[in-house]
């Protein structure tokens, strides 16, 4: 296989999570049918730093009807509304400015922009786009790459700010999409890339955050040297705590804004690290298996006492918790979720059917699969842990709390 990146062939295998399948494939529990298994492997370039997966699940079975709508979390919207106000701070738009999402989901993030700047959201997800549509945010049902680029631009012009939160790893058409961006953003305009930042993956121990709809795992290191082959550059960038370690890049047309010194911290802070060395994501793969037998270890103890467990929440990367700890139908009794779409359905890979929160009776134990929220979740469950109910947190390191 050659680089996703530099097309380079020197890659080394880091981090096997063995065969898995798309963590989105929930089928309804009325077909009765088995989900193919991808190969789920991390490499590290050598040529380049990137750290990317080895196999590619086409992008026509992952993105055009997914389940995942942004609006249903809490944090996220809390999230999109501070970074809206930090963009219309740092970006001076004019009336007839716009702001282009690319992968807006349901329109949650462009909705803060209301009765501010105008703006665009293209998603390839049909139902997300009907929803944004709905919603009075025009969304371009499509998939944004050059061609798209090209066709926005015959009709609005260029963009004087870009965004795009999660989308920038799912890329098959990875190039493609930076020649539209590189056509399309305006000389002054802002790219804002909201991406799960490797490092902080690395040291929270998110291996969950692999799978197949992530084919990279930027440092700034190596998202760097993917955006200067499209002659841009990034010229700030912070780090957030959310999806177990995320960064925001602010990227610009080269040469048209000055670094800031946080940025030139944080590139430090990697050098100094061994982020861009192999041996960094060796080390971790041996954690991960390490993290796996923890929680293993705990979920036998507890159905050893004969407690019923159910997973809380079914998001994808659960499904890399799951089938890579290999845990069934005789761990789990079913995952419950609010987000009806997913309700009715078996979680990928395995018997453990999933139902919506309000119709299945507690369990003695949650699988707090959405650890990264974990804050906002235990503050729901008040009642539940009064009442004796326990919480498994697979990461960063398995508890019973
Ligand atoms: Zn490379």
């Amino acid at each position: 296989m050659n680089c996703r990146n530099c097309h380079g062939e020197n890659l080394e295998l880091v981090i096997d999570l063995g065969m898995q399948p798309w963590g989105n494939n929930f089928l309804p529990i009325s077909v009765n049918q088995t989900v193919p298994l991808y190969p789920l492997q991390s490499f590290f370039c050598h040529g380049c730093t990137m750290m990317q997966l080895g196999y590619t699940v086409p992008k026509e079975t992952m993105f055009v009807d997914h389940n995942y709508v942004s609006g249903t979390t809490h944090s996220l919207r809390v999230h999109f509304k501070k970074l809206c106000e930090d963009m219309l701070k740092k970006i001076k738009f004019q009336d007839t400015d716009y702001v282009l999402d690319i992968g807006g989901n349901d329109g949650t993030f462009l909705a803060q922009f209301e009765n501010k700047v105008k703006v665009l959201n293209v998603d390839s997800g049909v139902k997300q786009a009907e929803i944004s549509n709905s919603n009075g945010i025009e969304c371009i049902n499509q998939f944004f790459n050059l061609k798209t680029a090209q066709q926005i631009l015959s009709t609005r012009g260029h963009a004087k700010a870009i965004h795009g939160s999660g989308v920038f790893f799912h890329l098959e058409e990875l190039h493609s999409v930076f020649e539209g961006i590189e056509l399309l953003l305006a000389k002054d305009g802002v790219l804002v890339a909201e991406f799960i930042y490797l490092p902080d993956m690395v040291r929270n121990g998110a291996y969950d955050q692999i799978y197949h709809e992530h084919l990279l795992y930027y440092t700034l290191h190596s998202f760097s040297k993917l955006l200067a082959k499209h002659h841009l550059e990034i010229h700030d960038a912070e780090l957030l705590p959310i999806h177990g370690g995320s960064c925001i890049a602010y990227i610009s047309h080269q040469g048209e804004q000055k670094q800031t010194e946080r940025l030139k911290d944080l590139l430090a802070i990697e050098e100094n690290e061994g982020f861009n060395t192999a041996d960094c994501y060796k080390q971790f793969a041996k954690r991960i298996t390490g993290m796996r037998n923890d929680l293993v270890a705990i979920i036998r103890d507890l159905k050893n006492q004969g407690k019923s467990i159910q997973a809380l929440g079914a998001p994808v990367k659960g499904s890399t918790i799951i089938n890579y700890c290999q845990l069934s139908h005789n761990e789990l009794d079913c995952a419950v979720e609010v987000n009806r779409l997913k309700c009715e359905t078996y979680f990928p890979g395995t018997k453990i059917p999933v139902y919506h929160q309000d119709e299945v009776e507690k369990p003695d134990a949650y699988l707090l699969l959405s650890w990264n929220f974990k804050d906002e979740i235990l503050s729901k469950l008040n009642d539940f842990r009064a009442n004796g109910g326990k919480i498994i947190s697979p990461l960063p390191q398995p508890e019973l709390i």
